[in-house]
């Protein structure tokens, strides 16, 4: 497979090709064409598999092809870890370089200020941990209605830090009809418990 037969946004190919990819990982040939054609995907993947644009840059053309919504995020993304989320968030201006998608990092351990005015001006992905996420919405300051596209990254690394519950309830608070795009390194019950629930007829994918 090539990065060019893949139905990627041309905005998001040149971003690839400046970044030096020559080809799709094993992931990114098996995740982006179902997540281009709505479906929802399992993905069974660890760091280091090219994981992180297997989800994003079928996300950034899926998000290209829409219309924007006034200051709803139309995309979230999860990570267990701020340092994962940000590095998720640096991944997110490489590939998006060419477009106008706008993000923000919602992480704990900085002030609310910042990420305040990021959700006020409106964008387009939120890229965030569990619980800062949450914090937000229980401010009254984030509504997850306009959540087209939902990410979880490392649900494994979730379950071992106690996310679950804010996970389900994150799902919970984003309508019915979201793509999901959902990563973990392993398959252990409680995980397999979440993708059932949470996940409609997804495209499963291990490498
Ligand atoms: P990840 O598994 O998402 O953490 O990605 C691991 C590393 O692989 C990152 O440094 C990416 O920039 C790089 N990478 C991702 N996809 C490709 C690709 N198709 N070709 C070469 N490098 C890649």
């Amino acid at each position: 497979t090539k990065f060019t037969d893949l139905n990627l946004d041309p905005k998001v190919l040149k971003a690839v090709a400046d970044a030096g990819y020559e080809s799709p990982t094993p992931i990114q040939a098996g995740a982006i064409p179902p997540a281009l054609q709505g479906r929802d995907v399992l993905g069974i993947a660890q760091t280091g598999t090219g994981k992180t644009a297997s989800f994003t840059l079928p996300m950034i053309t899926l998000l290209g092809r829409g219309r924007a919504r006034a200051r709803m995020p139309r995309s979230l993304v999860l990570c267990p870890t701020r340092e994962l989320a940000a590095q998720v968030a640096e991944n997110f201006d490489v590939y998006a370089k060419n477009t106008k998608l706008t993000k923000a990092l919602l992480i704990g351990g900085v002030s609310f200020k910042e990420q305040d005015a990021a959700i006020d001006r409106g964008v387009d992905v939120l890229i965030a941990t569990p619980g800062r996420l949450l914090d937000h919405f229980e401010r009254g300051k984030l509504l997850l209605t306009g959540v087209q596209i939902m990410v979880v990254d490392e649900a494994d690394r979730m379950l071992d830090m106690g996310f679950i519950p804010d996970i389900e309830r994150i799902f919970q608070l984003t309508p019915f009809t979201r793509q999901t795009l959902f990563f973990s390194a392993t398959m252990a019950p409680e995980i397999e418990r979440i993708t059932n629930t949470f996940l409609q007829a997804p495209e499963r994918i291990e490498v």
